[in-house]
C-alpha cells in the first residue's frame, strides 16, 4: 500500500502534466510549489518515486509519470472524485466544502467501501465540480473542454471548475454559475485582465478576473 505522501505526489505530478504541454516534463519547482514543500524535499521524493518505478525523472529537467505511476494516480483521483460525489449527493454537503475531506478520505477508505459508494451513486461519470471520474480500469475520459480564458466571445456551457478553494466555489454558487450553466462571454478586456459574462437571469454583465477564468472549463454552445 503506497503512503498518502506518495499518492499526493503522483496526483500533483499528474495535474501539472495535464496543465502543461503534452508529453513535457514537469519542473520539480512546480511540484514543490503545488505541495508546499521545499524544492530539496521534492527532489528527494523524486528519487524515491523513481526507485519505486513510478516516474521518469531527469535531474534539473523534470519528471513525468510512467504508466505504473499514471495508473496509481488515476486510482487516487477516482477515490477523490467518488468521495466528493458521495459527500454531495448522499451526505448533502455543499460542493464548495467537500474537497478537504476528500483529500483525507481518498487515502483511507477501503476498496470495498469505494465499490459500495460507486453503486449507491449509480456509477457516476462526473464529480460535483464537473470533472470526469476515472474508471476502475484507470481510464479517464477526455472531455473536450477549453479554458474560458483562451476562448473568444460567444455562448458557452460551463462544464467543469478546476479550483478547490471554498470561497471561490461559494462565489460561483452565488452567481449560479455552476457546471451545466449556459452563459455568454461578452467581452474580454486583456489590458484590465477581466472578462464580462452574461449570466442567466441577470440583466447586468458580471466581471470575472482572468486568473479566475482559467479555472473555468467550457464547451461552445452549438
Ligand atoms: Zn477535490
Amino acid at each position: 500500500m503506497p503512503s498518502s505522501t506518495v499518492e499526493n505526489y503522483l496526483k500533483a505530478i499528474w495535474s501539472l502534466q495535464e496543465q502543461g504541454e503534452k508529453g513535457g516534463l514537469v519542473p520539480i519547482g512546480q511540484v514543490a510549489e503545488k505541495l508546499s514543500v521545499t524544492p530539496g524535499t521534492a527532489t528527494t521524493m523524486m528519487n524515491q518515486l523513481e526507485k519505486k518505478g513510478l516516474v521518469d525523472y531527469t535531474p534539473r529537467r523534470g519528471v513525468r509519470l510512467n504508466e505504473t505511476g499514471r495508473k496509481l494516480a488515476m486510482k487516487v483521483l477516482r477515490r477523490h472524485r467518488l468521495v466528493e460525489t458521495f459527500l454531495v449527493k448522499i451526505m448533502k454537503l455543499d460542493w464548495a466544502e467537500v474537497h478537504e475531506d476528500a483529500e483525507v478520505l481518498e487515502h483511507v477508505i477501503s476498496d470495498r467501501l469505494l465499490v459500495r459508494m460507486d453503486e449507491m451513486l449509480h456509477h457516476p461519470t462526473h464529480d460535483p465540480h464537473g470533472s470526469p471520474i476515472p474508471g476502475s480500469d484507470g481510464r479517464l475520459e477526455q472531455d473536450g473542454t477549453a479554458v474560458l480564458a483562451d476562448c473568444p466571445p460567444g455562448r458557452y456551457t460551463l462544464k467543469r471548475v478546476r479550483e478547490d478553494q471554498p470561497t471561490f466555489l461559494q462565489w460561483l454558487s452565488g452567481l449560479e454559475l455552476v457546471p451545466g450553466t449556459h452563459f455568454t462571454l461578452s467581452e474580454k478586456n486583456l489590458e484590465a485582465g477581466t472578462l464580462s459574462l452574461g449570466l442567466p437571469g441577470r440583466s447586468e454583465l458580471i466581471q470575472i478576473s482572468l486568473p479566475a477564468s482559467r479555472s473555468l472549463l467550457v464547451v461552445k454552445v452549438s
